[in-house]
C-alpha cells in the first residue's frame, strides 16, 4: 500500500503551509483537498449553477475538468480549470465561503471522493484537508489533526492578508472563522473532527517550523 500521512483541521491552523512543506521534504504528492471543493464553487458560479442546487453540483464535481500542476522551482501547485490556470480566483474570502458551503452537501462529498484517492500514488501522499483521516484515506498510517484557537488563526489570517496588501479587521475574520467553524463542525456529512486515532496537535504557541519538525518527526517513528 502506498503510505499516506492525513493532516486534518480548522482553516488557519496552518495545514496547507505545513502539508507542502513536508511533502516536499518527503518528496510525496500534495493533495490539497480544500482547493477541490474551492473548484466546485468557482466552476459553479462560473456556470451559472445555483449554490442550492444539490443535485447539479454534486453532477459538476464529477465531470470537473480540474488537473493540478506542481512548479518544478518552488513546489507551489498551480490549479487548471478547464484547461486555464485559476490563480488566485480560488483563494478569495468569496471562493472560500462558497466552498464551505457547497462542501456541507453530502452528494458534492461524495463525487469527489474518488478523485481525492486518486492522488495516492507512490512513493506516498500528503493529504490536507479536514475529513482525510476520518473519511477519504481512514486506512492512513499517520493521521494528524492541526487546531488552534479562533483568536491565534484570525491574527494569523490577518497578516497574511497584509502581506499581500489586503486591509481587513481582525474581528470581522474571527466571526468569519467563528461562522465557517461552525459550519463545518456542525455538518451532518463528514463533520470536522479528528479522526479517532490522530495525533492532535495545538499550534496556538508554535511557528511554522516548529510544527513542520514535529510532523516530521512523527513520520520517522
Ligand atoms: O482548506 P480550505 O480553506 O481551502 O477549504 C475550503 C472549505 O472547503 C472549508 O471551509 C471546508 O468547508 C471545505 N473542505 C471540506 N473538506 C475538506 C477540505 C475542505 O469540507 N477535506
Amino acid at each position: 500500500e502506498v503510505p499516506v500521512l492525513t493532516l486534518d483541521g480548522p482553516s488557519g491552523s496552518g495545514k496547507g503551509t505545513i502539508a507542502s512543506r513536508v511533502a516536499r521534504t518527503l518528496g510525496w504528492h500534495l493533495l490539497d483537498s480544500g482547493a477541490l471543493y474551492r473548484l466546485v464553487a468557482l466552476g459553479a458560479a462560473r456556470r451559472g449553477i445555483p449554490m442550492e442546487d444539490e443535485a447539479a453540483l454534486a453532477d459538476y464535481a464529477l465531470q470537473m475538468d480540474v488537473v493540478f500542476e506542481v512548479q518544478p522551482d518552488s513546489g507551489e501547485v498551480l490549479a487548471k480549470l478547464d484547461g486555464e490556470a485559476v490563480g488566485d480566483a480560488i483563494r478569495t474570502e468569496q471562493c472560500g465561503n462558497d466552498a464551505s458551503k457547497v462542501a456541507a452537501l453530502g452528494p458534492v462529498r461524495e463525487a469527489l471522493l474518488q478523485r481525492q484517492r486518486d492522488f495516492r500514488r507512490p512513493p506516498g501522499l500528503v493529504a490536507d484537508g479536514r475529513d482525510m483521516g476520518t473519511t477519504v484515506f481512514p486506512d492512513a498510517g499517520l493521521k494528524i489533526y492541526l487546531t488552534a484557537s479562533a483568536e491565534v488563526r484570525a491574527e494569523r489570517r490577518y497578516k497574511q492578508l497584509k502581506e499581500k496588501g489586503i486591509s481587513a479587521s481582525v474581528a470581522d475574520l474571527f466571526r468569519e472563522i467563528a461562522e465557517r467553524d461552525a459550519r463545518d463542525t456542525e455538518r451532518r456529512s463528514s463533520p470536522l473532527k479528528p479522526a479517532t486515532d490522530a495525533l492532535v496537535l495545538d499550534t496556538s504557541s508554535l511557528d511554522i517550523n516548529q510544527v513542520v519538525d514535529q510532523v516530521l518527526e512523527q513520520c520517522r517513528e
